[in-house]
């Protein structure tokens, strides 16, 4: 089987995550992983740059974390690809297989509404998975779900909490949206679990990728690095 870390988060880029991209890249080793995707919060959301800067210079920010994981990635043996994070306002969509070119071309995205863009991104060969839908937190005013919108569902969160990730797959199995799982890793080595998906082969690309999770073909796994269960 072939590991995939499918939601991670690097400083700079991220105003929230405590490390680099070198250090998530040993962890990853360190855990037997193929590879990971690093899924920075996208210029909707928790980005750490200029707001002045043009939709072009903010990319070239967002995109700067991903070039350097790409470079260390391959001196450790690691593969890196990427992957989005899209917001609304605590409500948080994780996307992946548009080529970085594609959101060049496309800034009309940040006009839209999330009902518009994630049907739009679809449309354009995206995954598209909507991240711990029954997250609660202080800064979130209300859970909101996009059923219609979405392929998958990321019913286990190594961040969340049980009762959170379970009400996530109690929707997912309702909706028929496919199950996926990610660590939302904001710390590199400073979890106790880890998640992420895997397959029986390996993947290449961030399009190979989309298409085998919505063909079905991923598997979530979870390692318990406490007791070094793997299940
Ligand atoms: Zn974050
Ligand atoms: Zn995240």
């Amino acid at each position: 089987m072939y590991r995939y870390e499918t939601h991670l988060h690097s400083a700079p880029v991220s105003i929230c995550a405590k490390t680099g991209v070198e250090a998530h890249i040993a962890n990853y080793k360190k855990l037997g992983c193929d590879g990971i995707f690093l899924t920075n919060h996208f210029l909707d959301g928790n980005i750490a740059c200029d707001g002045s800067l043009s939709y072009r210079e903010k990319l070239d920010f967002y995109f700067s974390d991903f070039d350097k994981a790409c470079e260390l990635g391959k001196e450790a043996g690691l593969k890196v690809f990427f992957g989005v994070e899209l917001s609304l306002l605590g409500t948080d969509f994780l996307i992946y297989g548009l080529e970085r070119q594609w959101y060049y071309d496309n800034p009309q995205i940040m006009e839209m509404k999330k009902s518009e863009e994630l049907p739009f991104m679809m449309n354009a060969g995206a995954l598209v998975v909507q991240a711990h839908p029954f997250r609660e937190a202080g800064y979130i005013d209300h859970i909101r779900l996009f059923p219609r919108c979405v392929h998958a569902v990321e019913v286990i969160n190594s961040c969340r909490k049980e009762q959170e990730n379970e009400m996530a797959r109690l929707y997912a199995d309702h909706y028929g949206l496919l199950p996926f799982a990610g660590s939302d890793n904001h710390w590199a080595d400073r979890l106790t679990s880890f998640a992420g998906m895997e397959f029986e082969e390996p993947v290449d690309s961030e399009k190979q990728f989309a298409e085998l999770v919505k063909s079905g073909k991923g598997r979530m796994f979870v390692i318990n690095v406490a007791d070094g269960d793997v299940i």
